[in-house]
């Protein structure tokens, strides 16, 4: 087939990724989201009270997410993308501990700062290190529960509430009790220890909201593909006889109109995907079990004070309800209203986080605030005299899906046995968690089958070079 025209359904980071890779290659791509905006679940709405545009939560990217860079890159948006060269945690004492590189090559070059955390004695910092390098060690893929192997690493309580916890609840959005092991190696392996720049966050200068509009959105309309929002596809029709296999012919949307095209990408969600799919696959063994796929919520807190609380434009705050604190107004280069100073409070894994005392009921939204309130003025007393004027929280209740054991045998890949119908989304089989790294490298994985199966030349790999891994972590893998 030459050129093909690729309708895609779908306005996340999943469906844009795969929109751009395949205009670069002079496809023809209409893109089809349901919604008034892009983004899917990494996105910005309006704040009535402000005005402003809020991102619906803060979204990090680490230095070790290169496909999520690499989608800046091709939409002249990298600069957007500001990477912090520290990190700051702040534990009960109050202290704020920075996390930077040392001299030291890696694995060893945040060892001075670990060594330096005031909110863990120092046996517990020899237990921790053990365990990093057994990490190290151990099969990537060796199917088990993390918390398995933190046990056989003896590794306390104060350790798992006040380091391993903290990291893979902001990572993955689950507990360690929960998460599969090849997961969280993940995090530590690629994130924290193989390359000196994978740990480094780094955050949009801008809102979500206008690095869709003003960047990808116009990238790809300059570029001649067609961006339709409200359009919500509700059904993809097919032919088949006898002796063919099925083909996708158009997309019945909820206006009661219809798409033609040769191509079809469904970049929705795993909750969605199901009701979607045409008939030759509703029985798929790999695709029939999405619904099966368990999800985790994340709650994000907006406060707008009066006055600056923190200089700090981030911190983690350990071994409390709130986890992260992003300084807005600091982050952020535009969109930011004199005399009014924003803060988010970010809260990963937050069903179980946010009930009461009696450990059975959510806190309602009043009860949330005040004690992300009360938490956020014991770390910085400034907050106390500040008028807080304006505050919201918002939960994302299917935010992330939880990768917990068998997560893997619920990921279908990228092609279908539909030979013109491919599937996209952070669930799909990426090797990924979910993340908006997750997301792009499946459209790009997706865009890269669709093109090889069109006998288009591929220019470059899609998918950007990982970081490389340092010589002595390679050898102290074995
Ligand atoms: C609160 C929160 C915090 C997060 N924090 C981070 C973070 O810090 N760092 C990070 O990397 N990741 C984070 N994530 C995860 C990240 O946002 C997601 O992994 C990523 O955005 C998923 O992109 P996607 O394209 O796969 O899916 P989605 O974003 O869900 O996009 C799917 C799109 O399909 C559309 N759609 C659905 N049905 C139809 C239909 N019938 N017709 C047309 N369109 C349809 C939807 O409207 C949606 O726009 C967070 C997520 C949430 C919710």
């Amino acid at each position: 087939m030459s050129q093909p025209h690729v309708v895609i359904t779908g306005g996340g980071l999943a469906g844009l990724a795969a929109a751009v890779a395949l205009t670069r290659h002079g496809v023809r791509v209409t893109l089809l989201e349901s919604r008034p905006r892009l983004g899917g679940r990494a996105t910005s709405i309006v704040d009535s009270t402000t005005g402003e545009a809020i991102d619906n939560c803060q979204h990090v990217n680490m230095g070790c997410c290169v496909n999520f860079q690499r989608l800046c890159e091709w939409t002249d948006t990298r600069d957007w993308l500001r990477t912090e060269q520290q990190l700051q945690f702040i534990g009960h004492d109050g202290r704020v501990n920075r996390f930077r590189n040392g001299p030291l090559p890696a694995p060893a070059h945040l060892a001075g700062s670990f060594a330096r955390l005031s909110y863990l004695p120092l046996k517990e910092k020899r237990s921790l290190g053990r365990a990093l390098r057994a990490m190290l060690r151990t099969a990537p893929n060796e199917p088990r529960l993390f918390i398995d192997f933190l046990r056989e690493q003896k590794q306390s309580q104060l350790l798992i509430d006040r380091f391993w916890n903290v990291v893979i609840v902001s990572a993955l959005s689950e507990d360690v009790s929960r998460v599969e092991y090849s997961y969280a190696r993940q995090v530590f392996v690629q994130g924290f220890l193989a390359n000196r720049e994978g740990w480094k966050v780094q955050l949009l200068t801008r809102p979500l909201g206008e690095f869709y509009d003003q960047a990808i959105a116009k990238w790809l309309t300059d570029h001649s593909a067609e961006v339709r929002l409200k359009a919500s596809v509700r059904e993809f029709e097919y032919e088949q006889d006898a002796h063919t296999t099925a083909r996708i012919t158009r997309a019945k949307l909820a206006d009661q109109t219809a798409v033609t095209g040769d191509v079809w990408l469904c970049a929705v969600p795993f909750d969605r995907v199901s009701k979607l799919l045409p008939n030759p696959l509703k029985n798929d063994p790999l695709l029939s079990r999405a619904e099966e796929i368990e999800a985790a919520a994340i709650t994000s807190v907006h406060l707008w004070y009066d006055r600056p609380i923190t200089e700090l434009r981030h911190a983690v705050l350990v071994d409390r309800l709130s986890q992260w604190m992003f300084n807005r107004t600091a982050i952020l280069e535009t969109n930011t209203t004199p005399g009014r100073y924003a803060y988010q409070i970010v809260i990963s894994n937050s069903a179980p986080l946010r009930l009461r005392g009696d450990g059975q009921t959510p806190m309602n939204q009043d009860e949330l605030i005040a004690t992300v309130r009360q938490e956020i003025e014991e770390i910085w007393p400034k907050a106390k005299s500040a008028e807080l004027m304006h505050s919201r929280a918002i939960t994302e209740h299917r935010a992330v899906f939880s990768v917990i054991p068998g997560i893997d045998e619920l990921r279908p890949p990228q092609r279908t046995s539909i030979p013109n119908f491919y599937l996209a989304g952070d669930w799909t089989r990426t090797g990924w968690p979910a993340t908006m790294e997750g997301a792009v490298r499946s459209g790009f994985l997706a865009a890269e089958a669709i093109l090889e199966d069109a006998g288009i030349a591929v220019k470059e790999p899609l998918l950007a070079p990982e970081l490389p891994i340092s010589p002595l972590v390679r050898w102290l893998g074995g």
